[in-house]
């Protein structure tokens, strides 16, 4: 039933014990039932919280993320619940995910580090309303270019797609680039380099290659949706960055 050996996933189905595997239409494996958790923050207490999920882990897992989506209908399917139009949950930026992954890449360290904060927060906003308590997640273009912005430490989204097409072509060619910090010299000259270089191994170029068209295209539909008046990102990051610091500060 398996085709490919998931790392973690053993200790996936002993710590989700009500979730199990079933018939893969594809290469990799279909994890299916009710996700039950306990977790807490440092200013909330601990609380179980179940949802009935379907989890596909793709053949190339953990480089490649697993797509999640809610079944049992008590997450409502919209941008403020931080669900993508195709149903599946969007746990953040691709990019933050595989950052978050790389630290546990298994199947149990996706689900304790980037399930289980999302469904957290939706189970609390479902409970209390108001926004969701990680501003971490990240939705949609603004969500993403303003997470980006975080990541590479950069002010402008123009600055993001400068960066993704770097780590989209060889070190050796995108040296030459000049830098997308603005600094004025070639990349390979500037400290920012060494910001950027360690996201390499995250992903391969191509799917860097992927991601910056999506970013540019993405752009471009939100220009031309409100022509005239650029889309304002420095809201968004700002709200981003003030969230992490009072998480980082309980
Ligand atoms: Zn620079």
């Amino acid at each position: 039933m398996v085709a490919i050996s998931v790392p973690g996933l053993g200790s996936f189905l002993h710590d989700y014990p009500l979730m199990a595997l079933r018939p893969s239409r594809t290469r990799g494996c279909l994890l299916r039932g009710c996700f039950k958790f306990v977790a807490h923050t440092p200013t909330h207490e601990a609380r179980e919280e179940a949802f009935d999920l379907e989890i596909e882990v793709p053949p190339g897992f953990p480089k490649a993320l697993p797509r999640v989506t809610e079944t049992g209908g008590r997450i409502p399917r919209h941008g403020d619940y931080h669900v993508n139009s195709d149903g599946t949950l969007c746990l953040g930026s691709p990019l933050r995910l595989l950052l978050k992954l790389s630290n546990a890449p298994t199947l149990q360290g996706f689900a304790s580090s980037c399930l289980v904060p999302y469904l957290f927060a939706i189970s609390h906003k479902l409970r209390n309303g108001g926004p969701l308590l990680f501003g971490e997640l990240a939705h949609e273009t603004p969500g993403l270019i303003a997470d980006y912005l975080d990541l590479f430490q950069l002010r402008r989204p123009e600055q993001v797609t400068e960066v993704l097409r770097a780590l989209g072509i060889k070190k050796r060619r995108a040296n030459k680039l000049p830098c997308p910090c603005g600094c004025g010299v070639r990349l390979g000259r500037c400290k920012f380099n060494a910001r950027i270089r360690g996201f390499r191994t995250l992903a391969n170029r191509s799917w860097f290659r992927h991601q910056h068209h999506w970013i540019l295209e993405s752009l471009r539909l939100l220009r031309s949706r409100t022509p005239g008046s650029p889309p304002r990102f420095a809201p968004a990051l700002s709200q981003l960055q003030t969230a992490r610091r009072k998480l980082a500060a309980t």
